[in-house]
């Protein structure tokens, strides 16, 4: 049984289905049997929508913080490819 952080620090690789056949099933299952996590994945799909946009969406802390992380690694990436 996976943890709930484990599912939701994979939720955004989740809904972008770039998750492996075998983690995308955990975490299925998981979010079946765990309702915090239900939520964290229904908000990390409005983030991506709303993150288009560029606008500041009011949701619960953690949520916003893993996907902002996440935003910022990527751009780290951007940034040090643009650098070259
Ligand atoms: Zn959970």
């Amino acid at each position: 049984m996976l943890k709930c952080i484990e599912v939701q620090d994979n939720l955004i690789a989740f809904l972008k289905e770039e998750l492996a056949e075998g983690e995308r099933i955990r975490i299925q299952s998981h979010l079946r049997e765990c309702g915090q996590c239900r939520q964290a994945r229904s908000e990390t799909d409005k983030l991506r929508g709303l993150f288009h946009l560029e606008t500041s969406p009011a949701v619960s802390g953690g949520v916003w913080a893993r996907l902002a992380e996440s935003i910022k690694s990527e751009k780290t990436v951007t940034v040090k490819i643009r650098s070259k």
